[in-house]
């Protein structure tokens, strides 16, 4: 099940908080007379935690509007996704020192991003759409190499990927199966997509997300009945929603 997206923002927030904090106590530390002798350290310290913390208190509102009422204008957008990105390590570790799952802080910026993304709703072209899909997907027994080419799969049911190549075919989208970060990033370099739509657990979704800034990825989860990285299972539904929702009128527009 998805992690709500209010989980990372309110961790965005109590990080906000700290930070204004921290920065409060500096300031009034900085205003005594025994600090003189690192003033110029301080002074540097403050300038730095007050830049960072007036990134996040923008970046923290504009996402929460836009996650409530719709876009921002496409260059703010721009600037509060690069803010969540570069953030989004540390409040990774905010969470485990709360001790919340990484996993779910992991689920629930993803669900930030594809708000995000989906307010932006940027509308592109078939071919300029790469559908990336995690190797696990495939039957573990299968011995068809389908990483250099997914259409090597012999289409025989026992696997998603048989249905997966249907969707992409029906929908003339580029679809490529990946064991990690280096193919997918190999993936996106040749192809030169203008989004991505990527299926992946919690981890490598969010690392993708990070990785691929600027550009747009659509994140949807895998489902694992069998535990990580086995014989893995995506919904075909969810992923046909995406598709209609990415490609619009520009579906099978070459
Ligand atoms: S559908 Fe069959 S041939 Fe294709 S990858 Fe899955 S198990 Fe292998």
């Amino acid at each position: 099940m998805a992690t709500p997206k209010r989980l990372f923002l309110g961790l965005f927030l109590l990080f906000t908080v700290i930070l204004i904090l921290s920065l409060a106590l500096l300031a009034y530390f900085f205003m005594q007379p025994e600090a003189q002798i690192f003033q110029y350290a301080l002074l540097f310290i403050l300038i730095a935690l007050s830049i960072i913390a007036a990134a996040s208190l923008m970046a923290l509102s504009l996402a929460t509007v836009s996650l409530l009422r719709g876009a921002p204008p496409p260059a703010l957008s721009r600037m509060v996704k690069k803010i969540i990105v570069f953030l989004f390590p540390i409040i990774v570790q905010l969470g485990k020192l709360l001790n919340v799952a990484q996993e779910k802080v992991q689920g629930s910026f993803i669900g930030v991003n594809n708000r995000l993304v989906e307010v932006n709703n940027q509308k592109v072209a078939s071919q300029k759409l790469l559908v990336l899909l995690p190797h696990c997907l495939q039957d573990e027994d299968c011995p068809h190499k389908i990483t250099l080419d997914p259409f090597n799969c012999k289409r025989c049911g026992k696997c998603p990927i048989d249905n997966l190549l249907s969707l992409a075919e029906k929908w003339q989208v580029n679809v490529h199966v990946v064991t990690g970060g280096t193919l997918a990033r190999r993936a996106v370099k040749m192809l030169q997509p203008e989004c991505v739509l990527a299926v992946a657990c919690e981890r490598d979704l969010s690392s993708g997300i990070v990785d691929s800034y600027p550009l747009p990825v659509w994140g949807v989860l895998n489902e694992r009945p069998m535990g990580p990285c086995r014989n893995t299972r995506v919904s075909l539904q969810a992923l046909e929603e995406k598709l209609e929702e990415i490609l619009g009128s520009n579906a099978h527009n070459n």
